[in-house]
């Protein structure tokens, strides 16, 4: 414990208490073989399942009512096209979760209304609106197959080509389907014309593409935006989200998703989509059961380096992201590393674009196992072998440029969210380095009413064996928990 920390007793039962319980009767997954986001097209390759004792089957956590995995209906009763349903049973989906059970009536049906939807972190918001999205496509003419009719927003590049990687997959038995992506690129390699049938990009890209013409706005059908609450809320992605929904027909069917939709965004949201249908959750109800929250006591910043350092073993037992406050300290960390002889790379916006996909489509491939990087990918990336999240700084809330000393509530519970996907366990660990850190992360507690466990350096090896069996334990202690 640090000692200006004198109130920083462990919170609630130990990581001991946890891990120690008998482990659940080994069973085969049911979902061996699930893709991540990134299609072969862009260079993400099909990822291997790290070499885990799966314990609990993905379908066993879907057959129960709390689990936000679980659905009364299959994909076959929804009302979806054979072609992608058949896209579907290629990617391995058995069932609905419950956001996909939930959403998709309200979205499929006619006439289009809008939705405000909200679920946990890693539980299929994605296949949620892109399913509706396909099955709003017309695609029986060549002029159709090249017209947009559905545009999907993200807020940075990388979600932009994870959802390009989903809908290629998943649309892959629709003839004529055509995906374009606009993201920042050179205007020399810009495509003169965005000749496609579903467009999805970033907010200023596609901005710039509209007003001068190379995209054709007229006949979209469906606007969504993912990670909607940060889109909306963050200052030139809000504007930049307004000027392009203003360029698009007003009958346009507006679909904003989010793990986080915080009240004063909230408000927002439902003027950007008037009249939507809202599925929403309880604060309480947002953090994943299989993600174990964790805290690591360090008295200053040499002490949270030391601890990476210590760390550096269960890094790559799967693979990891290490979430840091600046690109600055991105780098550092990334040269100080290397210079150590450690393997890791680094991901922050100061990087340019291209150079920006190889480095995540090398994370993907599991070529690079241990990622820094700062907000820019905190939200919507879906990489299933990463079983570690580091907080090393724990994310602060600005309001006009200035730290209000309370945490950036979201943004925690969307970084630990890179963990834990669809059913899987994981491992968050905030590293607590002053005063007002351990203010944050106790707020964080109180806010989403959930438990993080400090964890006991005194003995490394015992450490390192808990959280060894916690990553490897996989699902099982998803279900212990429920
Ligand atoms: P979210 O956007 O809610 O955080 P994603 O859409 O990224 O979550 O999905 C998380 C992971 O779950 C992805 O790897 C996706 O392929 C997988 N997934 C989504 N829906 C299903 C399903 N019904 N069955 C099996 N896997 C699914
Ligand atoms: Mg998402």
């Amino acid at each position: 414990m640090s000692s200006d920390t004198p109130d920083a007793a462990p919170v609630g039962g130990s990581l001991a208490d946890r891990v120690s319980k008998p482990d659940a009767p080994a069973e085969v997954a049911s979902e061996d073989g699930a893709r991540d986001g990134a299609g072969d097209k862009l260079g993400g390759s099909e990822l291997q399942e790290p070499d885990y004792t799966v314990e609990v089957k993905l379908s066993d956590l879907q057959a129960d009512p709390n689990n936000p995995l679980f659905s009364i209906q299959t994909f076959d009763n929804l009302g979806l096209d054979e072609r992608i349903l058949k896209g579907l049973s290629s990617m391995n989906f058995r069932k609905p979760s419950k956001v996909q059970e939930r959403a998709l009536p309200l979205l499929m049906s006619n006439p289009p209304k809008n939705l405000v939807g909200q679920s946990q972190s890693g539980t299929g918001k994605t296949a949620a609106f892109v399913l509706n999205v396909l099955s709003r496509l017309d695609l029986t003419t060549e002029q159709s197959q090249i017209t947009p009719q559905a545009l999907i927003l993200a807020p940075t590049r990388e979600l932009a080509r994870q959802i390009v990687g989903v809908i290629q997959v998943m649309g892959q038995f629709l003839d004529g389907l055509v995906i374009g992506t606009a993201v920042p690129t050179e205007t020399s390699i810009r495509p003169a014309r965005m000749d496609c049938s579903v467009v999805v990009g970033t907010p200023g890209t596609v901005q710039d593409m509209i007003k001068k013409r190379i995209m054709n706005p007229t006949q979209l059908k469906v606007l969504v935006l993912d990670e909607a609450d940060n889109m909306l809320d963050q200052q030139g992605l809000g504007d930049q989200c307004i000027r392009v929904k203003a360029m698009l027909p007003r009958t346009i069917q507006v679909v904003l998703f989010s793990a986080t939709f915080p009240t004063h965004v909230h408000t927002y949201a439902g003027k950007f989509a008037p009249s939507a249908n809202e599925i929403t959750l309880k604060h309480d109800e947002l953090t994943v059961e299989g993600i174990k929250q964790l805290y690591m006591d360090c008295n200053n910043e040499e002490e949270k380096y030391a601890s990476l350092i210590q760390l550096y073993g269960l890094l790559t037992v799967g693979s990891s992201i290490i979430f840091v406050k600046t690109r600055a300290s991105a780098s550092q960390i990334e040269s100080r590393m290397t210079a150590q002889g450690h393997t890791v790379a680094s991901l922050t916006g100061g990087i340019e674009g291209s150079q920006r996909d190889s480095i995540i489509d090398r994370f993907r491939s599991g070529e690079a196992k241990v990622l820094i990087t700062t907000n820019v990918l905190a939200r919507g990336i879906d990489v299933s072998t990463v079983s570690l999240v580091i907080n090393y700084d724990i994310p602060a809330a600005f309001e006009n440029n200035r730290n209000t000393g309370e945490p950036d509530y979201q943004t925690y519970l969307h970084r630990i969210g890179r963990t834990g996907r669809f059913g899987r366990i994981g491992v968050a660990i905030s590293f607590v380095g002053s005063r007002q850190e351990w203010e944050m992360l106790r707020m964080i507690q109180t806010h989403f009413q959930c438990t993080i466990d400090r964890i006991d350096t005194g003995d490394w090896d015992e450490v390192e064996e808990l959280i060894k069996k916690t990553i490897k334990n996989s699902r099982a202690q998803a279900k212990f928990n429920q």
